[in-house]
């Protein structure tokens, strides 16, 4: 959006409920920009780390999946970036579940050549197939659960 979208919603994807500090998921790289840092913690996961931030930040040195929420860039079987809503800002974000058409497009259009970008690296293209296998599953999930479709 043109306008600070945090004044809608009272800025959800920066304020976990309490017992709720999931954290953003950091790209391959970045963790070493965290660790150590003062009101921020790095968590391991199976599937890579996590930074839980302070629910304050300097924009020019929040995580890249925070510049890029609530969307994903995923690298497509043939190479291709693919530009989707991130499944799992669908419970938090109020754009996330009216889809790409309620965003600004040139956004729309960063988000890509971010994925671009990254995936000119080995190792950011094998996390970003990760990422788009995981974004299947919470798809298949939503499916089964009865989720309506979005764009
Ligand atoms: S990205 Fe979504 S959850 Fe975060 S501030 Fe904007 S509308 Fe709210
Ligand atoms: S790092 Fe900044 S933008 Fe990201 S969740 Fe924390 S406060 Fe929000």
């Amino acid at each position: 959006m043109k306008t600070d979208c945090g004044r809608i919603c009272g800025a959800r994807c920066c304020s976990p409920l309490e017992g709720e500090e999931t954290g953003m998921m950091l790209f391959p790289g970045e963790a070493e920009a965290y660790a150590g840092k003062a009101g921020w913690m790095i968590r391991g996961t199976a599937r890579g780390q996590l930074v839980v931030c302070p629910g304050r930040c300097d924009r020019s040195e929040r995580p890249l999946a925070c510049r890029l929420f609530p969307l994903l860039p995923l690298l497509r079987e043939d190479g291709g970036i693919k530009v989707v809503t991130d499944e799992r800002a669908r419970a938090v974000c109020p754009l996330a579940r009216q889809g790409k058409s309620a965003m600004d497009p040139l956004f729309v259009e960063a988000v890509r050549e971010v994925g671009e970008l990254l995936a000119g690296d080995g190792e950011q293209a094998a996390f970003l197939r990760e990422l788009a296998a995981e974004q299947n599953e919470l798809k298949e999930l939503r499916r089964m659960l009865g989720g309506g479709k979005r764009v």
